[in-house]
């Protein structure tokens, strides 16, 4: 969502004074002390489960099953944060029929990144102050003008502004659509039991598919724990890397750059010039050759029925835009 719709949406739904206790776990007050503990093992358990995973991989080469679920469940995130939580929920870059909203709110929450509202709460507030004072999470946090400030800086883009004052976001400014939207409202209110399930969910296809406890054991830690640590690490690059490392084609007000090299990992993400260029194009990679996988599938979803009104920027905008070199 483009700061001007947002102001449009603000002046339609004016935010209630009143602030219904449902709301308070996404709320802008003081986070709940669950929110907290969940940032902190979100950050902690991943990170310790690769360690794991490599120290038992001596004993125990990881299986094939474990690492189709790994692509699976990776996929499965990856689309419910590219497609549901970045592009759908936090830009109105599409409408999608509910059984799809529903999904990719779930599949997004399966990633570990906490409850869709303050996550589009968040992004949104990350768009309108843009590297610049506001910006929950921008790379520039500490100035630019030494190496360490500049390592400092990126560290605190990638992780650290979870554990910072950043965190507190005002949900009732930024995303009251969201707040109106009542399964949006019970998917964030529940959002650590959906994560753990999400994380359970591929010990559960293991022990369906006879692994045995074993081998659901090994399903959770490959497709549940390390898939939540790769995902998460891909998804920071957007905001740390992605605002310091790669070219810039387009003319914006921030430091976003274009990287070529994530733009599988983060299903499109990556092209991050192009998407503050243009933050309502259902579409990052903009170029033929700029691969989006999460494109495609809101392409592929707007076929079946399941999306539409997917935001497309004409040829004139692209170019207007555009760096001259
Ligand atoms: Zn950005
Ligand atoms: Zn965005």
């Amino acid at each position: 969502m483009s700061s001007g719709q947002l102001a449009r949406e603000l002046r339609a739904h004016p935010p209630s004074g009143e602030r219904p206790p449902a709301f308070a776990l996404v709320g802008s007050g003081e986070l709940k002390r669950s929110h907290r503990a969940f940032l902190l093992l979100s950050s902690i358990v991943p990170a310790l489960g690769v360690l794991a995973a490599i120290a038992l991989s001596w004993r125990r080469a990881v299986g094939v099953s474990d690492l189709l679920l790994l692509a699976l469940f990776y996929a499965l995130c990856g689309f419910g944060i590219s497609m549901g939580y970045h592009r759908l929920f936090s830009h109105r870059s599409f409408r999608a029929r509910r059984p799809l909203k529903v999904a990719l709110a779930l599949f997004g929450t399966f990633a570990g990144h906490g409850p869709v509202i303050a996550w589009v709460a968040h992004h949104r507030k990350h768009h309108t102050f843009s590297d610049r004072e506001g910006d929950p999470h921008s790379p520039y946090a500490f100035g630019s003008g030494s190496r360490l400030r500049a390592l400092r800086g990126l560290w605190f883009a990638h992780i650290a502004w979870r554990f910072s004052e950043n965190v507190k976001v005002d949900t009732f400014r930024y995303a009251p659509d969201l707040l109106r939207d009542r399964d949006l409202r019970f998917i964030s209110r529940h959002f650590i039991a959906i994560t753990i399930a999400g994380l359970l969910a591929p010990g559960a296809i293991a022990l369906a598919i006879g692994g045995g406890l074993t081998g659901a054991l090994y399903a959770i830690l490959w497709a549940g724990v390390v898939r939540m640590f790769l995902g998460h690490h891909v998804t920071y690059s957007v905001n740390s890397l992605g605002h310091f490392i790669g070219p810039r084609r387009y003319a914006t007000e921030d430091h976003s750059r274009n990287i070529w090299w994530l733009a599988i990992p983060t299903f499109g993400d990556s092209w991050h010039n192009n998407h503050h260029a243009f933050p309502t194009s259902a579409a990052h990679g903009l170029r033929r050759r700029e691969l989006d996988i999460s494109a495609l599938a809101i392409g592929l979803c707007a076929r079946l029925g399941l999306a539409s009104d997917v935001v497309a920027i004409d040829e004139r905008r692209l170019r207007e835009k555009e760096l001259r070199r």
